[in-house]
């Protein structure tokens, strides 16, 4: 426990020290905006490049074609944005306007993309936005307009970033692939910034550290311990990193806190903390936090994704045979215990959910009456059924592929490991393979109201 409380601080220092190693060497003009973003991108695509080669997640050759060409212009972009806006911005500002235009971002996409939050959610935002509004308005303590304009486009380059990343296989190397194909281009601004300005090398270094230990490490730590947080606490977490970077801003680079920047930062926490925690969950840096997760497990030795690719194909059968398309594998360690499907109307009993039937063959297999330390892979996120054959169970680790907003008992509805007289809850891990089960139950369903 410690030890993640640890990680986790560490992760949020390592970002909110980015913006202050920018608005060290920006501010103070000891190199010029190209060249900063030119030496963070490079010791970046090193840092990140030496990672993934070294830990086998692939191979040296390969790295330069892993990752897509937009995620690599949308990281430039957010690069390159962040490094102008800190010549014109505060440390304690820019991280606080970074923040919310990220959130901002991934919440537009989602609410275009069919989310619906709920009444608690939209009132947060709307405060959010309002205080954020307030924040910027013309004024006395105003932030200067361009560089908030800059640092805004930063924030929207870093969300496409992200959410181009979500329907990825590979999406840790891919984040390496990313900085290496920035590599030419970070080159031909380098070469720009040292005619435009001669580095100090107090400058130089600042770049270093931001690309290699603020940016590559701080990656790194995040998603080793990504899988420990769930997905709210990783959210709410992040709401920490304005308030860090501001909190070393001021001692470290002198920098003032006004009323304006202290009431708005309160209120704009406050009302994004509000919309993540809210009964719908639907929103924000939740979707940071799963992709986050997502490319964790996809670097691990053994990814999940092979028992959970056993339970798609599982679904694809139930489907063939007139189920709805849900199947579910339990697993100890590397041994399959169990592989079920759907057999609900070959049954003729509404209660043989895929993972039920799994649950209960792997029980009968071990011959004891809990699965402790076993784990469910399952291509729909459970029903109040099945999540309360889970708790009793003592389910180690669930992971599930799509959500069910409607049935669905997790994430959705009662949430139960949530509740207070639920005695155990496992791990959750939802999200892995989504799309192909979501894809499967599209289908489905079209076909049955078709008849
Ligand atoms: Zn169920």
């Amino acid at each position: 426990m410690i030890r993640i409380i640890g990680l986790t601080g560490l992760a949020m220092l390592a970002f909110a020290a980015n913006s202050v190693l920018a608005r060290q060497a920006l501010g103070a003009a000891q190199l010029d905006a190209a060249g900063f973003t030119a030496i963070r991108l490079l010791a970046g695509a090193v840092t990140l490049g030496l990672l993934v080669g070294l830990s086998r997640a692939a191979s040296w050759r390969q790295i330069a074609s892993l990752g897509s060409a937009q995620q690599a212009a949308a990281l430039f972009g957010y690069a390159l944005a962040f490094s102008l806006a800190y010549v014109l911005l505060g440390a304690g500002m820019g991280a606080l306007v970074l923040f919310v235009s990220v959130q901002f971002g991934m919440i537009a996409r989602g609410l275009i993309a069919g989310d619906r939050p709920g009444a608690l959610e939209w009132l947060g935002l709307v405060v959010a936005l309002g205080a954020f509004v307030y924040l910027i308005s013309p004024g006395l303590s105003a932030p200067d307009p361009l560089g908030t304009l800059l640092m805004v486009v930063s924030g929207l380059c870093w969300a496409a970033y992200s959410l181009l990343g979500r329907g990825s296989t590979r999406p840790l190397t891919d984040a390496a692939g990313s900085f290496v194909r920035c590599v030419p281009f970070a080159l031909i601004l380098l070469i720009f910034g040292l005619v435009w300005q001669l580095p100090s090398p107090l400058g130089v270094a600042l770049a270093i550290a931001s690309g290699a230990i603020t940016s590559g490490l701080g990656y790194a730590i995040w998603y080793a311990v990504l899988p420990q947080l769930t997905r709210t606490r990783a959210a709410v977490v992040q709401l920490s990193v304005p308030v860090i970077a501001a909190a070393i801003a001021v001692p470290v680079l002198g920098e003032a806190v006004t009323p304006r920047l202290l009431i708005a930062s309160i209120i704009i926490l406050g009302g994004i903390a509000i919309a993540i925690q809210g009964p719908g969950a639907a929103v924000s840096c939740d979707r940071l936090a799963r992709f986050a997760i997502e490319q964790y497990h996809h670097a691990m030795p053994h990814p999940p994704m092979t028992p959970m690719n056993r339970a798609l194909a599982l679904a694809e059968e139930a489907a063939a045979n007139g189920e709805a398309p849900v199947g579910a594998v339990v697993m100890e360690g590397e041994t399959v215990l169990a592989a079920e499907r759907n057999r609900m109307k070959a049954l003729n009993d509404p209660t043989a959910h895929a993972e039920l039937l799994a649950m209960r063959a792997a029980l009968a297999k071990r011959g004891t009456g809990r699965l402790d330390g076993c784990d469910l892979y399952v291509t729909l996120e459970p029903c109040a059924m099945c999540a309360g054959a889970i708790a009793h169970s003592r389910v180690r680790r669930v992971y599930f592929a799509a959500e069910d907003t409607k049935a669905g008992a997790v994430e959705n509805g009662v949430r139960l490991f949530e509740q207070p007289s639920c005695h155990h809850a496992p791990e959750i891990i939802g999200g892995i393979g989504a799309a192909r089960s979501e894809a499967m139950l599209k289908a489905f369903f079209q076909d049955l109201r078709r008849g």
